[in-house]
């Protein structure tokens, strides 16, 4: 019984982000469950992960705007293996193409599909970790 709590208050600890220059705007909208990213003023492309330019067009008019919150699997994998704390295996780790256009790495939760995963419609959800960090996550959208 002693491990199984010792196993308990390590999965409440989650790796906190790491905060570059420009992402401290993101991180607070994650914790506000309105998830922004930058958009580019002069050519209308999303930025992520944030920076300090359009890597379309170079231009540095960016602007944070609200993401829709759809988006279709691009890439999986399920881990067996345990690397950190906070994720007991089996886990899985999901690329997801928002439908702005940024490639996002995250979780998927919930029911996971049959088969491939690749092209499936999701939807972005908010993870509440037990430490009170707050993470975007994707769950399947009904829609396919
Ligand atoms: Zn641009």
């Amino acid at each position: 019984m002693r491990k199984d709590a010792a196993v308990s208050e390590a999965t409440a600890a989650t790796p906190a982000p790491v905060m570059g220059l420009y992402d401290a705007p993101m991180w607070t909208s994650i914790r506000e469950r309105r998830m922004r990213l930058q958009c580019c003023r002069a050519c209308g492309a999303w930025l992520y992960p944030p920076g300090p330019g359009c890597p379309a067009c170079r231009s540095a008019d960016l602007e944070w705007r609200e993401v829709s919150g759809g988006a279709r699997i691009a890439s999986w994998v399920v881990f067996h293996r345990q690397y950190l704390p906070a994720y007991p295996a089996p886990y899985n780790v999901i690329t997801v193409r928002l439908d702005e256009g940024p490639l996002m790495v995250s979780n998927l939760e919930g029911a996971v599909p049959d088969g491939s995963w690749i092209g499936r419609r999701v939807r972005l959800t908010y993870a509440a970790m037990p430490d009170g960090a707050v993470l975007p996550r994707f769950v399947l959208d009904g829609g396919g």
